[in-house]
Formats: C-alpha cells, structure tokens, sequence
C-alpha cells in the first residue's frame, strides 16, 4: 500500500498504488488518488510512498563459489608472493585442511604482488611439500598447485597441455603449477579439494542473504559441480531441503554431468523435480553449461586477432565436433545450453554450433539456449543471435573493473570502445540480461544497472558512448528481460495480476537520472508475498 509502482509492463512514470496478493501470487492492482492511512493492520505492508520495483532476477552468479570460500585463507591482505609464503608458512599449524587433505588458498591476482606475476610450484613448495596445495586466481579461471598438488591430482611437470587447459612452463619447459581453466579438467577436479555437502549447504544459507539485501528475488547459480564436483550437488540438494527465502535456478556443468555414471543419463526434467521436489517449488534446473573460453585478464579469451600487447589469444577450448556431439547429447536430454564465450571466436563457435544443433531441441523445453559475458560480441553475432534466438548475458561490471586494462593491455582504445554492445543487442531484438558474475564482482543488481547506463572504467574514461543504456532498459534487464531469458515471461519481473508476488521496495526512483544508481537503498525484499530482508532488521 502507498506504493510508487515501476510495473515493467510498460515505460510510464511510476503511479500510486496498492498491491493485493493471494497465496504469493499479485491478485490485483488497484490505483490509489492520495495516500491512505493504515492503522495496524496486519496483513497490510504500508511502504509510505517508496518505490517498488519488480524482484530483481540474476540470472548468472556463483553463490556456490561465493559461499564456499569463506573458511579458507584470502589472499587479500598480500602485497607481495614472498609476504603471502611466508605468513601461511607461519600458521601453517593452525589452518584447517579440507576433508581430503589439501591446503586451499583463494582470491589471489598476479597484479596484486610487487612481483607482477603469477606465484610458481617452487614459491608453494616453500609452504609445505607435503601437503597438497591450490592457490586460486580470483577469477576462479586458474590456479597455482605445489609440487605435492601436481603429483595428487596426477599430472606431471613434462606432460603436454590437455585440450581444456594451458599450463605454463618454465624455460626448460617443466610446468612451473599454474594452469589456466583447471576447472574444466574432470579427472584433476575430481582430486583436488573436497568439501562435505552438509558444509557446502551451510555456506549456502549464509550467502543468500547478501543478494536479498541487494534486491535479488531470484538466484542463478551458473555451475553447479564447477569446485567440487558431486559433492556440490549434493550440497545444493542438502539446501534446498531447508525453507527456501530465495527463488533459485541451478545450472550443472557438463563436465560435473559427464563425470559420474549416475548422471550420464540423466535429463532436464529428472534435475528440475529433484530440485523442485527438495525446495517446495522454490528452486528448479536451469540447463547445462558449457566452456567456449577462458577469461579475459588471463588472456585466455579465443579472440579474432591478438591481445593488445601483442600475446597471441588460445583456441577455443572445445572443438566444433565435440561442440555438436554435447550439444546434440544434451538438447535430445531435455537440456537448454548455456556457454561461457568471451572471444569472438568463442561466440561464433558456439552460436554455429547452436544453429547446426537446433533440430535436436525437445519440444518441452521452455528457455533458450544462451551465450554468457559476451565481451567482443560483434553486429553480425547479435543478428545471428536474434534470427535464431539465442539468449545472451552482458558481464557488463567489466567495464569499470578491467575497462583500463581492456584499453591498455587487452584489447587496445578502439576495440575496447565495442566491447559489450548492449544497445546495439537491443537494436537486433536480442534478448538479453546484465549479470555481475558474483563473487568475481559484487551481487548488487543497482550497481550493474548503473554501469551499463554509463560505461566507465575505474580511471572515468567512457567506453562506447552510443552503448550505454537508457534506465528503463537497463532496470528492464534484471527484471522482465531475465524473466523472458528464463522461459517465464509475464510470471516474474513484472507486477501485473498473476505474477508471483516478488518485489523490491527502494529509497528513491532508479529510472530518475538526477538520482545516482549507487545511492539507492533497499529498503525491503518481498519474495513469494513475505518480506524476506528490510534494512533495518536486516535478514528476516
Ligand atoms: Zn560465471
């Protein structure tokens, strides 16, 4: 009641109005001339003349790797590999190795140390050379392993690069322990650290509460199996059996799906009502993901040309063929695709691959196939993507975290101008959302919204002004466009009569340019009819 309404049903100014909601669905709206007053009612949820916004929807973060990481040592504090060696060395005795007996060490970058590079085996080895050891990049898209973690997880100092990763070597050619998108590798995944599910289901409920105080009514985790494998899956199951505050959407990678037995046959349908069956409908799958590339700041994105100081960019990790045999294997399965593609030559792949797979897409099947991040997208990509309606998600908060070094190192002034081309994605009909890729950049819908209206690096420079978005199709982004993106138009992002009843109350107006993005609260979180987060009392 009282409510300043942005119903995304259509641009227009906010009106007056009171919302009335029946078993978590909106029953009606009904418009209100002047302000009531309420006197302690206490089915009535007076907002005295707030905004309220649609339940924001992220369609593409990590709560499990967000949650995941807090117990184990940050790289954070260290300015240099030596000080970093040298403090875990110290209290070595008092860290707590995971259930399998490895040392984990997460968030580090080589831009954060004096020595400008990325840590080596040797450096670990001066920690400990018994006990296995990961050190990970903070994009999550590399990791540093000692001597003893090599031999763990059975790779040797002289082997060739598998098809999925790129290790790098010293001048004699041995590996020196880091790899590149060690991830994608089944079997050293399969040895490297473990958690319990009951741990991971724990850190689970403490990571929900960061995105309902961002507003976010819906969570996408991206790639379930991504860490540790079975065990997250049975982490996320373990979750969702307690009651749910947040809506949910799970995506299994497919390297997690083709790994165990159990899971080779499994289809969309038998995840979605595990998941459902588990969440009292609170949670459901959302497709497999798939990897075209690695990242950007490891220069591991498959891109046309060469990076900006003149490294060579990779291949694509995954073939044409093998590509076609997944995509065709999964769609038959019931399976809408999602693929992390950064390079332009990463995206054409995969979205050649979605065209020649199309016949083989299950006639149940709600969402579309997606490509995720899309930072070198290019104008004929886009139109490709809206003829066969592929989905796609901006990483948008790129802009301001790597935007310098996109122009400087990556990709060079005049190519960093075209990176992520959302009003041109607009312009084609694609449909599309912005996702921040939590925890690689903080869950906080506002923020995205704000750097894709004004695309500027952390230095202020803008980048593609005849890019930005306009507020109403930016905030349209991580509500009614991500409901389109998920297959449930019309059922969430909007407040119109039958949506679920997921809204967003905040301070001030978000499509008023004279109001910063960044300065807006969220005052209150409302999912399924009940408010879930306000600020003063925190999570409910
Ligand atoms: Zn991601």
């Amino acid at each position: 009641m009282n409510a300043k309404m942005i119903d995304m049903t259509k641009e227009q100014a906010p009106y007056l109005g009171t919302i009335e909601m029946e078993d978590g669905k909106i029953l009606r709206i009904v418009r209100q001339d002047t302000f009531v007053e309420t006197t302690g009612q206490d089915d009535v949820l007076n907002v005295q003349g707030h905004y309220v916004i649609p339940g924001m929807i992220d369609t593409h973060s990590h709560i499990l790797m967000g949650s995941v990481q807090t117990p184990f040592p940050s790289c954070d504090s260290y300015d240099s590999i030596e000080a970093l060696v040298v403090s875990i060395r110290a209290r070595l005795s008092e860290i707590t190795l995971t259930p399998n007996g490895w040392l984990k060490i997460v968030g580090y970058t080589a831009e954060q140390f004096t020595e400008q590079r990325h840590p080596t085996r040797h450096d670990l080895d001066q920690i400990s050379r018994d006990i296995p050891i990961l050190l990970e990049h903070a994009s999550f898209h590399a990791v540093v392993l000692n001597t003893a973690g090599l031999e763990r997880v059975g790779i040797g100092l002289t082997d060739d690069d598998p098809p999925q990763a790129f290790y790098t070597r010293d001048v004699s050619g041995a590996l020196t322990g880091h790899i590149c998108d060690f991830y994608s590798i089944p079997s050293a995944k399969r040895h490297s650290p473990q958690l319990a599910p009951e741990s991971i289901a724990s850190a689970l409920a403490q990571g929900v509460a960061s995105y309902l105080r961002a507003g976010v009514t819906e969570l996408s985790e991206l790639n379930v199996g991504g860490l540790y494998g079975k065990s997250e899956v049975d982490g996320v199951c373990h979750f969702l059996a307690t009651p749910q505050k947040i809506r949910s959407r799970w995506t299994l990678q497919a390297d997690t799906l083709n790994a165990y037995p159990a899971y080779r046959t499994t289809t969309h349908d038998d995840w979605a009502l595990r998941f459902r069956q588990h969440s009292k409908g609170m949670a459901t799958a959302n497709g497999v993901k798939f990897f075209a590339d690695g990242t950007m700041n490891l220069r591991t994105a498959a891109l046309s040309s060469a990076y900006a100081d003149g490294r060579q960019a990779p291949n694509p990790v995954l073939s044409s063929d093998e590509m076609y045999r997944q995509f065709v294997d999964f769609q038959q399965r019931g399976f809408h695709l999602i693929t992390h593609a950064i390079g332009d030559v990463a995206i054409q792949r995969t979205l050649e691959a979605y065209i020649a797979t199309a016949r083989y897409r299950t006639a149940n099947r709600v969402c579309r196939n997606r490509i995720e991040h899309l930072h070198t997208v290019t104008p004929t990509q886009l139109q490709l993507m809206s003829k066969y309606d592929v989905g796609g998600s901006f990483f948008t908060n790129q802009i301001s975290v790597t935007g310098d070094l996109l122009r400087t190192t990556l990709l060079g002034a005049e190519r960093a101008q075209q990176v992520f081309p959302t009003a041109t994605a607009r312009a084609c009909g694609v449909c599309y959302t912005l996702h921040a890729d939590a925890p690689v950049t903080p869950i906080a819908p506002l923020h995205l919204m704000h750097h894709a209206c004004e695309r500027r690096t952390s230095a202020g420079v803008q980048l593609g002004a005849s890019e930005c978005l306009s507020r109403y199709d930016a905030l349209a982004a991580v509500t009614c466009d991500a409901a389109a993106l998920n297959g449930v138009p019309g059922d969430q992002g909007v407040i119109r009569p039958g949506a679920l009843a997921d809204f967003v109350c905040l301070s001030d107006n978000p499509l008023d340019l004279d109001v910063s993005l960044l300065d807006i609260d969220v005052l209150q979180t409302i999912v399924a009819g009940k408010v879930v987060y306000t600020l003063q009392g925190d999570v409910l």
